[in-house]
């Protein structure tokens, strides 16, 4: 079984022998469906592929990005130190 993730919006859904039939946030009107349709990816598929590097952006800030990526990243920090 595979944990399904939606290629558009990056929700994982819960194991399952097949894709889900579709995305519950990709099929509201405010969100959208690529040209080529729904598709699926597996996180065995997106390590293949992608790589989640950190960098330091300044001290105790912690950046995390995937590359190849849409330059979108998550900032961690360290408080209280
Ligand atoms: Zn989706």
């Amino acid at each position: 079984m595979e944990n399904y993730i939606c290629e558009t919006c990056g929700t994982q859904y819960p194991a399952s022998y097949r894709p889900p039939e579709s995305c519950p946030i990709c099929d509201d009107d405010r969100q959208y469906i690529g040209s080529q349709g729904q598709k699926w990816t597996t996180m065995a598929a997106l390590r293949a592929t992608h790589t989640n590097p950190l960098k330091e952006e300044e001290p105790s800030l912690t950046g995390i990005g995937s590359e190849p990526g849409r330059h979108e990243r998550r900032l961690a920090s360290r408080v209280g130190f």
